[in-house]
C-alpha cells in the first residue's frame, strides 16, 4: 500500500469540519487496507506506530527532523527555519521547500516503509542513536513526495494534530469490518479489554467479529479502568444500590493498575501510559505482597513513613520525572491501598461480582505497611455511610466510593457506571464537583497579554457523537506561570479553524485541538443560551453553563480529552444541585 494514500486521508481530515466526515474518511481507508497492515495503518492513522501504553516515542525534535531535511535539500538548516517561522509550522515548510526546488522522489514510499522506519527511529536508544534516527528519516524523505514530507514531518515531531478519538475509530472499524455501527459494542469491549486499537483490528479483519468476541485479558495489555458515578447524598446512593453497599475510601492519589508475570511487571496510569519506572519502590512492595501472576488496581499516595499518614495529593506529582532517584523515594515514599483485583494467575476475574473480587483480594495480599486493602465498610443504612465518609475525610481522604454488591457487581473495563458511586466532600457545596474540561479555543487577551489568550473556552465530552460542547470561557485562576506553561502546551496545537469534534455557539478567536484537560471549579451551573452542553436536552434552546468560573490550578495530565467530565454528567449534577437548593 503506498503511503500517498495515508497522506490523502490526512488532507481530506485536516480540511473537513464535521464528524461524519471523518468516519466516511475512515471507513474508506480501512476498506482499502490490505488485511495484513490493517494495525499499521490504525495506528498510522493518528500518527503512532503502536498503542500509547508501550510508551513508544520517537524522540524526534523539530530541530532533528530539519537537520534531516536540510541534508535531503543540500541547504542549510537556517534556510528551513526561516521558512518554519515564515508559515509557523514544519510540515508546511517542508511541503514549500519541497515543490520550490522542485524535489524529485526517488521511489515510490510505501506504508510498510514508514511504519517500519518510524518504529526503528522510536527504538534507537544509547550512543550514536540521534543520528542513526536521522538516517532512518532521511531515507524516507528521499522518497516522499511534496504532500508526503509534510505530514511525514508532522508525525515525527508528534504535531499530527487530527484530533481522531478512539470512539470514532471504533465506529469506523465496525462499519467498514462488519457493514453497521451496532457491532462497535462487541469491538469496543474487546478494545476495553486489551486498550490497543490496531490489535483489535487486526483480529477483526482476520478473523471476523466471532474472533473479537474471543479476545481475552492479556497481563502487560492495560484494561481500559472502570469508572464511578457520582451522588450527592448517602440516601440517594443507597437507594441506587438496593439499600446495601460496600463504601470504601477514596484515597487522593494516583490510580494505578499493576501487572505482574512472573518477575516482570508493569504498571499503567489511569491513562494507561507506562508509568512502571516512576515507583520501583512499589513494585518492590507487590512483590512481597503478592506472590501471583496478577493484575490488580491500587491508589498510589505519599505517606510519612514515620507515621503512616497520608502526605497531600501535591507531593505525588514529585514522582512524576522521567528518572526517579533515591532522593525522590526517600523524600516522597509511597504505600498502595488495593481495590480491585482482575486477573490471577491465569483467570480472567472481570466478570466475577464485587465481594467475590474484594474476597480473592483480601486472601491473596499479604498486607504490610506499604501495601494495604482500602479501607472499606459494608453498609446498610445512611447514618453509617455519612459516619464512614466522615470518618475517611478525617483521615485525609477525599471521600468514599460506593460499591454495589449484587451479582452483577463485575469489573466493567472502560464504562462509567453506577456499579461505583463516589460521594465526595464537594458535592455538599451547592456546585457537586469540579468539573474536569478540555481546553478547545482561546480568546485574546488585553494588557499584558494582548496578542496572546486572555481566556479559554472550555468544553465537556459527549461520548455518543465523540464531540466536545462548551460550558465556559475561563479567565481567572490561572498564575503568570501557568499563562507561561499553557502557552507553551496550547500553541503547537493551534488550528486555522473550529475542530470538528468541537460544537460551539461561541466563536473563538483561536483554536486549538482538544486534548488539554483542566479542572475548573465555579459558582453553579445555570441554562445558557451561549454554551453547547445539554443543548436541548434541559430546556429548549438552552444549553448549561457554568457561572464564575475559575481554574483550580489542577492540570489533569492523567486524563485524555474522551475522559473529560461528559455531557451526561454535567446535567445531573445540574439537576442535583437543583435538589440541593430546593431543600435547603
Ligand atoms: P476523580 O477526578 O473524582 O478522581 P476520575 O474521573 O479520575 O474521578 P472516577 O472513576 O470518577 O475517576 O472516580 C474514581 C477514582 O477514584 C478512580 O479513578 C481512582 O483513581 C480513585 N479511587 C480512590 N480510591 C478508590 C477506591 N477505593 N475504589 C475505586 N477508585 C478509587
Amino acid at each position: 500500500m503506498e503511503y500517498r494514500r495515508l497522506a490523502e486521508f490526512y488532507e481530506q481530515i485536516e480540511k473537513s469540519t464535521r464528524r461524519t466526515d471523518i468516519i466516511n474518511a475512515l471507513v474508506k481507508l480501512f476498506k482499502e487496507t490490505p488485511k495484513e497492515l490493517i494495525d499499521k495503518v490504525v495506528y498510522l492513522s493518528i500518527g503512532k506506530i503502536a498503542p500509547e501504553y508501550t510508551g513508544l516515542d520517537y524522540n524526534f525534535g523539530e530541530k532533528l527532523a530539519i537537520r534531516a531535511l536540510a541534508r535531503i535539500l543540500k541547504i542549510p538548516s537556517t534556510e528551513i527555519e526561516k521558512k518554519v517561522k515564515l508559515l509557523g509550522d514544519l510540515g508546511e515548510a517542508g511541503r514549500k521547500l519541497y515543490e520550490e526546488l522542485g524535489y524529485q522522489p526517488q521511489g515510490v514510499l510505501t506504508v510498510e516503509e514508514v511504519y517500519n522506519g518510524l518504529k526503528k527511529i522510536a527504538e534507537a536508544v544509547g550512543v550514536g542513536s540521534q543520528e542513526r534516527k536521522i538516517r532512518i528519516f532521511m531515507e524516507l524523505l528521499k522518497k516522499a513526495t511534496s504532500v508526503e514530507v509534510k505530514y511525514l514531518l508532522r508525525t515525527i515531531t508528534e504535531r499530527l494534530r487530527l484530533g481522531i478519538g478512539d470512539n470514532t475509530i471504533l465506529e469506523a472499524l465496525a462499519v467498514a469490518f462488519t457493514g453497521s455501527s451496532l457491532n462497535r459494542e462487541v469491538i469496543e469491549r474487546a478494545y476495553n479489554l486489551t486498550s490497543d486499537l490496531g490489535y483489535v483490528a487486526k483480529i477483526l479483519a482476520e478473523k471476523g467479529l466471532e474472533g473479537v468476541k474471543q479476545v481475552k485479558i492479556e497481563v502487560g495489555r492495560p484494561v481500559r479502568p472502570m469508572l464511578a458515578e457520582r451522588m450527592g447524598s448517602p440516601v440517594l446512593i443507597l437507594r441506587k444500590l438496593g439499600g446495601r453497599c460496600g463504601a470504601e475510601y477514596k484515597f487522593d492519589g494516583e490510580r494505578v493498575q499493576a501487572h505482574r508475570k512472573g518477575d516482570q511487571f508493569w504498571l499503567f496510569s489511569r491513562r494507561l501510559e507506562n508509568i512502571t519506572h516512576q515507583y520501583p519502590d512499589l513494585i518492590e512492595f507487590l512483590k512481597e505482597a503478592i506472590p501471583h501472576d496478577f493484575i490488580v488496581e491500587l491508589e498510589a499516595v505519599v505517606i510519612d513513613p514515620a507515621s503512616g499518614e497520608l502526605r497531600p495529593f501535591q507531593e505525588l506529582m514529585h514522582r512524576k520525572v522521567k528518572y526517579v532517584t533515591r532522593y525522590h523515594l526517600e523524600k516522597y515514599p509511597v504505600a498502595g491501598f488495593l481495590f480491585d483485583i482482575i486477573y490471577l494467575d491465569g483467570e480472567d476475574l472481570t466478570l466475577k461480582p464485587y465481594p467475590e473480587r474484594r474476597k480473592i483480594l483480601e486472601e491473596v495480599v499479604k498486607r504490610t505497611d506499604r501495601i494495604d486493602l482500602v479501607p472499606r465498610k459494608v453498609v446498610d443504612n445512611p447514618e453509617d455511610l455519612e459516619n464512614f465518609f466522615y470518618q475517611a475525610i478525617e483521615e485525609g481522604c477525599e471521600g468514599l466510593v460506593c460499591k454495589s454488591l449484587a451479582p452483577n457487581s463485575i469489573y466493567q473495563a472502560g464504562k462509567r457506571g453506577f456499579l461505583w458511586i463516589k460521594y465526595k466532600r464537594d458535592y455538599k457545596s451547592v456546585l457537586a464537583d469540579t468539573l474536569d474540561l478540555v481546553v478547545v479555543g482561546g480568546f485574546l487577551g488585553k494588557g499584558q497579554r494582548s496578542g496572546t489568550f486572555g481566556s479559554l473556552l472550555m468544553a465537556c465530552y459527549d461520548p455518543e457523537s465523540d464531540t466536545f460542547k462548551t460550558v465556559c470561557k475561563v479567565g481567572t485562576g490561572f498564575t503568570e506561570d501557568d499563562f507561561k506553561k499553557l502557552e507553551e502546551i496550547l500553541n503547537p496545537r493551534k488550528l486555522d479553524h473550529r475542530h470538528p469534534r468541537v460544537n460551539s455557539i461561541l466563536e473563538a478567536d483561536m483554536w486549538f485541538e482538544p486534548y488539554l484537560v483542566l479542572e475548573i471549579t465555579g459558582a453553579e451551573l445555570t441554562l445558557s443560551p451561549v454554551h453547547t452542553c445539554g443543548w436541548g436536552k434541559v430546556a429548549q434552546n438552552r444549553g448549561l453553563g457554568l457561572r464564575f468560573p475559575r481554574f483550580t490550578g489542577r492540570y489533569r495530565f492523567d486524563k485524555r480529552p474522551e475522559d473529560a467530565t461528559t455531557e451526561q454528567e454535567i446535567i445531573e449534577m445540574y439537576r442535583m444541585q437543583r435538589k440541593v437548593r430546593v431543600s435547603s
